[in-house]
Parts: C-alpha cells; structure tokens; sequence
C-alpha cells in the first residue's frame, strides 16, 4: 500500500485490506514482509528466462507489436485472433494465426516510457506515444468486452512517481543509516525491513534498504538504497526545487538532509559519498485509477477462442489485488486453464479475510490495542459481559485484547 495517493480508487484499498489482512499486525515494524534473497532481475527474472529457455522458449527483444486483428462477427459469439502485427529490429511484420495458435496480451505497463537519469541528469517525463497503451487502445477499439485503457494510462499526472537507487561509496552515509534503522546494514540481513517514510518531507519521500549485498557483484563496502517520491512537483525542503527537476546528486541530498546529515556536510557528501539513479514513471499507479467493473477486460473475454489478456490491467475472476507480482501470475494461469480446458483451480490468495482470528488481530492492531469500551453504564456493561464471559466468542475477544 506504498503507492495509494488520495485521488486513487478507494476500491483498490479496500481490496487491499482484504487481500492482506494478516499482515495489519506487522505494520508497526514490517516484520510479516517478505523479500527475494536479491534484487527482483537476479532472484526471480534471471532464474525463470533461464527456465524457459532450457524448455525451447524464444524471446524476441527489440520487437514492438502495434496491433492484433481480430474475426468478431454478428452472427456468431465466438471471437479469435488472426494476426499480430509487429515491428521487428525496425521492420514490420504480420504473423498470422490459426484457432489453434494461443495468444496471451500483457495490456498496458506500469513501466512503460521509464526514463532513467544520472547522478548528473535528471529523469525525463516522457508523455510521448506508448506502445503498451497504444496497443491495448488499438484493440479496445475493436470490441467494447476489451476495457477502456485511457481510464488508466491517459492520467499521467496522477499515475506518475519517481524513484531513485542511490549507491553509497563513502562509509559515513551507511551510519546514518544504521542510526534509523537500528540495524547494521552490512550484516547480510534486513536493514529497514520495509519503507521508512518520512512525514515531513514536500516530496513525501520514502527510502528503503533491502538485505544487502542487493546485487550478486555489488562491492562489499556499497549500500544500495531505494528511494522514491509520491509528490514530485512540490519543492524539496533542502533543495528548494521539484523532485522531478533534479539530478540524481540533488535527490541524494534532500535524502542525507531526511536522514538528518548536518547541513553543511550534505554538499560534499553528495558530490563525491553515493551515485544516483532517479528514474520517472508515467503510468506506475495506473492501475490505482477509479474504475468500473468493465474498464479491465476480462482475462478470457466471452467467446474468445485463442487469446487472452494477462497482466495487472485484466479483470482476473480471482480474489487478487494489483500492483502485485502475483496478479500477474495468476492471471496467465486463469487464461491457460480456460483456454486449454484444464480441470484445475487456480489456487485461491491466503483466506486470512475469512478466518476471524485474522480479523480480530486486525481490529487490535488497527486500534493501537486498545480495548472496546462497551457503551451505557456498569449494568449494560455486566450484562454484555455476562452473554460473552463463557462462550468461545468472548474467549476469542479476550484473547486479541479487544475486551478486559
Ligand atoms: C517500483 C515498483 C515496485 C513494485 N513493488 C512490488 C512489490 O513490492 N510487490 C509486488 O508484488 N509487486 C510489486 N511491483 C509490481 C510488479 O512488479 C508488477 O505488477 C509486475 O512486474 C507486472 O508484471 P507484468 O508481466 O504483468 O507486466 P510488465 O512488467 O509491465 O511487463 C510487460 C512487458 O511487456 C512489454 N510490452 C508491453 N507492450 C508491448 C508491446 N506493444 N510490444 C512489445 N512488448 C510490449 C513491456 O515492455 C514489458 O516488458 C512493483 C513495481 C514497481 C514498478
């Protein structure tokens, strides 16, 4: 729930609560979060391309596909895929399909037209033509059971954010560190053990530090830390200027400002201690954007025979929520059991919503742990008290702290 700005869909939070209601109790110190051994490529991405591949799967890299054609007809409720036209190594190609050929679209792309600055440069907002989304608006167009993509990618104001890696190279940055997150950053275990938000800051920046070393040939004496702003027009309180205009050298010193560095070591420390990468992203919360039920289309659209759509801007019949690694699972697993006819449920998210003891430890940590105080005076309260002191509903109040 680290991306949710005001203006974003109050559904999505509910789902949200839903989704992850056990983990309510490990807001306070993030200790039920869990993390990959490395970064996301190394732990997850690598392993899995290389798993594919050995299984003969070919990836074709500097190719674009601007549109799929579709047989939609009155008469018949079936649908298909026929061809996907594509820009290959920048010349353009059709590939023709059969109803036997199976097509799985990724529509839409939180990453799409991120752009990567320096320590010296910063990051542009591209608000140019998008692939991902121009593809998904070209299909759109061909029938209304495939959503509507400017609901979410046509808003970059409100979907945009900007982070920054910062690699620490002078061993004074990674004590301040340690000072907040009370824990030795070079120990090979969680530093922060989730983001650190900083109330006070324009940017409403927030800064993170995973197990280290977060990259296998990372030297042992670097820190990478992750760093993003939810507001990157407001003007930085250290650097009186917009995250969005500034180096990656700037965006290090409102983060040692925030880290509480004295301020006249904060120049140099940011010149010559760290090197820093901020990155803008138009769409990343895209898929945050107020919606209706049709807006996504669903993973097999009604009478669809050979395609799908999988990704975070399908409407998956699962009980899963966005902005997550594994919607983007399960959603393919959906297409490909429907599709192929396979006799296997997807396997449901953890059922924590429907198991009271969740709710209760929920309810208690939400409520700072303080007890309800049962309305009326002390004969309302002993005769409330006397239909729960010995059954199991009164045991489990009792037992979450929700009663004395
Ligand atoms: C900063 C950040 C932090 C995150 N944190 C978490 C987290 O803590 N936990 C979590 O579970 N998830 C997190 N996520 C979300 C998660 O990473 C994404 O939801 C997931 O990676 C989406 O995967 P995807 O394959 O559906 O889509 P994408 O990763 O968007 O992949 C789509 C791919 O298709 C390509 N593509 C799109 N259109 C075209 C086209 N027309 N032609 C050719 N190629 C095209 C794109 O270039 C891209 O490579 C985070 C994401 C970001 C950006």
């Amino acid at each position: 729930m680290f991306a949710f700005e005001e203006w974003h869909a109050a559904l999505e939070m509910k789902l949200y609560l839903h989704r992850f209601i056990h983990q309510i109790h490990g807001l306070p110190d993030f200790s039920t979060l869990k993390f990959t051994r490395f970064n996301q490529y190394e732990s997850l991405v690598l392993p899995l391309v290389t798993w594919l591949r050995e299984r003969g799967v070919v990836f074709r890299y500097d190719t674009v596909v601007t549109d799929v054609d579709f047989e939609i007809s009155q008469d018949s409720p079936e649908k298909q895929a026929t061809s996907i036209h594509i820009i290959e190594a920048g010349e353009s190609k059709r590939v023709d399909l059969t109803a036997d050929d199976l097509l799985f679209m990724t529509i839409g792309s939180l990453t799409e037209n991120s752009d990567d600055g320096d320590h010296g440069t910063p990051a542009k907002l591209n608000t140019g033509p998008a692939p991902a989304w121009d593809l998904w608006r070209r299909i759109a167009a061909k029938d209304k059971a495939f959503g509507n993509p400017d609901v979410f990618g046509a808003h970059i104001p409100e979907t945009k954010w900007e982070s920054a890696t910062v690699t620490t190279l002078d061993p004074r940055i990674p004590r301040y560190i340690e000072k907040i997150a009370q824990r030795d950053p070079f120990s090979g275990k969680v530093v922060t053990g989730g983001i650190v938000s900083v109330m006070d800051s324009s940017w409403l920046m927030s800064w993170t530090v995973n197990r280290q070393p977060h990259f296998k040939k990372q030297p042992k004496d670097q820190i990478v830390v992750w760093v993003y702003g939810l507001f990157p027009e407001a003007v930085g309180d250290f650097v009186k200027k917009p995250m969005q205009e500034c180096t990656g050298e700037e965006i290090t010193q409102e983060w040692l400002f925030h880290l509480g560095v004295p301020v006249d070591e904060i120049p140099e420390l940011a010149a010559t201690g760290a090197r820093t990468v901020p990155v803008m992203m138009p769409h990343v919360t895209a898929f945050f954007m107020p919606r209706t039920h049709t807006d996504r289309p669903a993973v097999v659209p009604e009478g669809a025979v050979n395609f799908a759509f999988i990704g975070q801007f399908a409407q998956s019949a699962q009980r899963d929520c966005i902005f997550t690694t594994e919607y983007s699972v399960r959603t393919p697993m959906e297409a490909v059991y429907t599709l192929l006819g396979v006799e296997r449920g997807v396997p449901e998210v953890f059922n924590s919503t429907y198991d009271v003891r969740s709710l209760f430890k929920a309810v208690t940590f939400l409520r700072d742990g303080a007890e309800f105080k049962l309305p009326g005076g002390a004969p309302v309260r002993r005769f409330a008290h006397k239909h729960i002191e010995n059954n199991v509903v009164g045991q489990l109040l009792q037992e979450f702290g929700l009663v004395e």
